[in-house]
């Protein structure tokens, strides 16, 4: 969240939690999120005099930085009791007798329940491992095979000679994948298209799937060129676009 913690969403609701969960089980998300809402969030931060502000779409960021929200969880873990130990791989977990064993770089640890919370694959560098999908495999639970979500999309050599020299141009834009559709930014990039509108499409996008990018929503591009061509006479259309599009 460019630094400032992209920390909740406004308008996720009981009722839209199921659409925007992606997940061969929707519904799976849904006794968390209504056990613990947006607004317990928000009023947890506001007791704790973290100033936010609302962006578009109710998405919520905190007026300063995003350690305000690391040092606040910090707080909750210490005041429950938590001790967090970093530098402390885990290695294995197994069950013992009515509990478990987890063998870490720092000794044994033995626990009545162990809460496996080790996130997804994406990005090894900053911790990323798969041995939470290695823990779920080894006590019996079905894998759905992983694939990349909220990424951006690369094009192959010859559509990136067509786009790259528009690196680093953004557009509102709307976005369509047969009925889900996306109004957010677009960013040109060096490698291909970036932005908010397109790491939310990557996640349904698969290979061999059209995306159409409508690059001036809600305007009549031809009708105004049209216009712009009783008005003005003839002119390059280059021109004439340039004042709809960068
Ligand atoms: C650059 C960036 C910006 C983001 N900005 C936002 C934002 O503004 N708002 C937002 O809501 N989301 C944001 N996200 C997404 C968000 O960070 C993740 O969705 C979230 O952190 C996932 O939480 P998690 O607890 O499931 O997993 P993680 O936060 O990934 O935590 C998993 C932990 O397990 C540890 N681990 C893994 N394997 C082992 C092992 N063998 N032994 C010991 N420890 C292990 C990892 O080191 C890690 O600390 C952002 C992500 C990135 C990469």
């Amino acid at each position: 969240g460019g630094g400032r913690c992209n920390f909740t969403n406004r308008l996720l609701t009981r009722q839209n939690a199921t659409e925007r969960f992606l997940s061969r089980n929707p519904r799976f998300a849904l006794s968390a999120l209504s056990r613990y809402t947006p607004a317990d969030f928000i009023a947890r931060l506001d007791a704790a005099g973290i100033a936010w502000h609302e962006k578009h779409l109710g998405q919520l960021f905190c007026d300063g930085k995003a350690t305000q929200i690391i040092d606040l969880l910090l707080r909750d873990l210490r005041a429950a009791g938590g001790v967090l130990s970093l530098e402390t791989e885990i290695e294995r977990v197994e069950r013992a007798g009515d509990g478990f064993l987890v063998t870490t770089s720092q000794g044994p640890i033995r626990a009545a329940s162990v809460i496996v919370a080790t996130g997804g694959k994406s990005i090894p560098k900053m911790g990323a491992s798969s041995l939470g999908y290695e823990i779920a495999q080894k006590f019996g639970l079905d894998i759905v095979e992983t694939r990349p979500a909220l990424v951006p999309l690369t094009f192959a050599e010859q559509d990136l000679a067509r786009t790259a020299p528009l690196s680093g141009l953004a557009r509102p834009v709307d976005l369509r994948l047969g009925k889900t559709h996306f109004a957010e930014d677009l960013l040109f990039t060096h490698r291909g298209l970036s932005g908010p509108a397109i790491l939310q499409i990557s996640s349904y996008w698969r290979e061999g799937d059209t995306l159409k990018i409508d690059l001036a929503p809600g305007n009549d591009i031809a009708a105004a060129l049209s216009e712009q061509r009783d008005a003005a006479g003839r002119q390059a259309l280059h021109n004439a676009l340039a004042r709809h599009l960068p």
